[in-house]
């Protein structure tokens, strides 16, 4: 079965200073230790970094997708 792997990762060092603009979800700051994902979600260019809780996976995809945009796209809003 060819799924895409989901990346799951904690904010280190390198990451913290790369991520500067914070997370696309929430726009708060990264913290080191934080654990984040790749996600698809309502921002142009492509899957960000952000938080875990804020992400939900996919099955059609297999790979994380911000939950707003997610429900957006399932048509259930409120
Ligand atoms: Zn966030």
């Amino acid at each position: 079965m060819a799924t895409a792997t989901p990346t799951k990762t904690i904010i280190d060092l390198e990451r913290l200073n790369r991520l500067k603009e914070g997370c696309a979800a929430c726009g708060h700051k990264f913290n080191l230790g934080d654990p984040v994902v790749m996600a698809c979600g309502a921002w142009e260019g492509g899957p960000r970094f952000i938080h875990e809780h804020e992400a939900v996976l996919d099955p059609l995809s297999g790979g994380y997708v911000e939950k707003r945009c997610y429900s957006t796209r399932r048509g259930r809003i409120g």
